[in-house]
Protein backbone atom coordinates (compact mmCIF):
# COMPACT_ATOMS: atom_id res chain seq x y z
CA UNK A 1 0.00 0.00 0.00
CA UNK A 2 1.47 3.53 -0.98
CA UNK A 3 2.54 6.00 2.21
CA UNK A 4 2.72 3.24 4.55
CA UNK A 5 5.58 4.82 5.21
CA UNK A 6 3.70 8.44 6.03
CA UNK A 7 0.70 7.92 8.31
CA UNK A 8 0.42 11.27 7.56
CA UNK A 9 -0.03 11.13 4.15
CA UNK A 10 -3.53 12.61 2.36
CA UNK A 11 -4.15 11.39 -1.13
CA UNK A 12 -7.56 13.15 -1.13
CA UNK A 13 -5.51 16.16 -2.59
CA UNK A 14 -6.12 13.94 -5.69
CA UNK A 15 -9.46 14.16 -6.56
CA UNK A 16 -10.21 17.72 -4.69
CA UNK A 17 -11.67 20.23 -7.57
CA UNK A 18 -9.31 22.55 -8.36
CA UNK A 19 -9.96 25.69 -5.92
CA UNK A 20 -11.44 28.81 -7.41
CA UNK A 21 -9.98 31.90 -7.46
CA UNK A 22 -11.93 34.79 -4.76
CA UNK A 23 -12.22 38.19 -3.82
CA UNK A 24 -13.98 40.69 -2.92
CA UNK A 25 -12.40 43.68 -3.65
CA UNK A 26 -13.40 44.80 -7.28
CA UNK A 27 -9.90 46.83 -7.30
CA UNK A 28 -8.58 43.17 -8.18
CA UNK A 29 -8.98 41.82 -11.81
CA UNK A 30 -9.10 37.86 -12.46
CA UNK A 31 -4.85 37.75 -13.11
CA UNK A 32 -4.73 39.77 -9.37
CA UNK A 33 -6.55 37.68 -7.50
CA UNK A 34 -3.93 35.07 -6.20
CA UNK A 35 -6.57 33.38 -3.28
CA UNK A 36 -8.51 30.46 -3.41
CA UNK A 37 -11.16 29.30 -1.19
CA UNK A 38 -13.12 26.38 -1.79
CA UNK A 39 -16.04 25.08 0.40
CA UNK A 40 -15.59 20.83 -0.23
CA UNK A 41 -18.09 20.26 2.80
CA UNK A 42 -20.65 22.28 4.76
CA UNK A 43 -18.09 24.21 7.34
CA UNK A 44 -15.03 22.59 6.03
CA UNK A 45 -12.91 25.06 3.77
CA UNK A 46 -9.81 24.60 1.59
CA UNK A 47 -7.47 27.35 0.37
CA UNK A 48 -4.01 28.35 -1.32
CA UNK A 49 -2.44 31.01 -2.82
CA UNK A 50 -0.61 31.36 -5.89
CA UNK A 51 2.81 31.74 -4.41
CA UNK A 52 1.94 29.40 -1.60
CA UNK A 53 3.31 25.76 -1.09
CA UNK A 54 0.28 24.27 1.23
CA UNK A 55 -3.58 23.84 1.03
CA UNK A 56 -5.16 24.92 4.61
CA UNK A 57 -7.91 23.15 5.21
CA UNK A 58 -10.38 24.94 8.22
CA UNK A 59 -13.47 23.49 9.73
CA UNK A 60 -15.18 26.02 11.07
CA UNK A 61 -17.74 23.68 12.74
CA UNK A 62 -14.42 23.09 15.32
CA UNK A 63 -13.43 26.66 16.37
CA UNK A 64 -14.38 27.70 19.64
CA UNK A 65 -13.17 31.16 19.12
CA UNK A 66 -9.81 31.25 20.21
CA UNK A 67 -8.35 34.03 18.09
CA UNK A 68 -5.06 32.71 18.02
CA UNK A 69 -4.85 32.16 14.32
CA UNK A 70 -6.40 35.50 13.05
CA UNK A 71 -3.78 37.55 16.09
CA UNK A 72 -1.00 35.38 14.09
CA UNK A 73 -2.30 35.23 10.63
CA UNK A 74 -4.34 38.41 10.07
CA UNK A 75 -3.89 38.53 6.31
CA UNK A 76 -5.11 34.76 5.86
CA UNK A 77 -8.28 35.03 8.95
CA UNK A 78 -10.54 37.14 10.73
CA UNK A 79 -13.06 36.75 13.30
CA UNK A 80 -16.63 36.90 12.07
CA UNK A 81 -19.36 38.58 14.59
CA UNK A 82 -20.02 35.10 15.87
CA UNK A 83 -16.60 34.96 17.21
CA UNK A 84 -15.46 32.19 14.60
CA UNK A 85 -12.52 32.55 12.37
CA UNK A 86 -12.91 32.87 8.64
CA UNK A 87 -10.63 32.84 5.60
CA UNK A 88 -10.22 36.10 4.30
CA UNK A 89 -11.11 36.55 0.43
CA UNK A 90 -10.55 40.81 0.21
CA UNK A 91 -6.77 40.98 0.68
CA UNK A 92 -4.01 40.30 -2.23
CA UNK A 93 -2.51 37.51 -0.48
CA UNK A 94 -2.43 35.13 2.57
CA UNK A 95 0.64 35.66 5.22
CA UNK A 96 3.72 33.41 3.97
CA UNK A 97 3.64 30.32 4.86
CA UNK A 98 5.54 29.98 8.10
CA UNK A 99 2.87 32.37 10.03
CA UNK A 100 -0.11 30.20 8.39
CA UNK A 101 1.68 27.10 9.21
CA UNK A 102 2.23 28.94 13.14
CA UNK A 103 -1.29 29.94 13.32
CA UNK A 104 -2.59 26.29 12.70
CA UNK A 105 -0.13 25.10 15.58
CA UNK A 106 -1.82 28.09 17.98
CA UNK A 107 -5.32 26.65 17.55
CA UNK A 108 -5.98 24.35 20.85
CA UNK A 109 -8.73 22.27 18.68
CA UNK A 110 -7.07 21.46 15.55
CA UNK A 111 -9.29 23.03 13.31
CA UNK A 112 -6.76 24.31 10.53
CA UNK A 113 -4.69 21.61 8.76
CA UNK A 114 -2.21 22.20 6.71
CA UNK A 115 -0.90 20.21 3.49
CA UNK A 116 1.71 20.35 1.43
CA UNK A 117 0.29 21.43 -1.94
CA UNK A 118 2.79 19.06 -4.12
CA UNK A 119 2.54 16.26 -2.55
CA UNK A 120 -0.90 15.95 -0.47
CA UNK A 121 1.33 15.39 2.69
CA UNK A 122 -0.52 16.76 6.03
CA UNK A 123 2.28 18.41 7.59
CA UNK A 124 -0.34 19.31 10.69
CA UNK A 125 -1.31 18.31 12.92
CA UNK A 126 1.04 15.58 12.77
CA UNK A 127 -0.57 12.23 13.95
CA UNK A 128 0.56 9.87 16.37
CA UNK A 129 1.42 6.60 14.77
CA UNK A 130 1.03 3.59 17.31
S1 LIG B 1 -7.29 29.43 16.64
FE1 LIG B 1 -8.73 27.75 16.16
S2 LIG B 1 -10.35 27.96 17.66
FE2 LIG B 1 -9.22 29.86 17.64
S3 LIG B 1 -10.32 31.17 16.23
FE3 LIG B 1 -8.70 30.17 15.08
S4 LIG B 1 -9.67 28.34 14.26
FE4 LIG B 1 -10.97 29.09 15.87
Amino acid sequence: MQNDSNPNADNTTANQPKLQAVSNNPALTDMQKKIKIEEISEGLFRATTDKSKYIIEYDINKCIGAASCAAIAPLTFFMNEENKAELRNDVDDFDEDEVILASAQSCPVFAIKIIEKSTGTVLFPIEESD
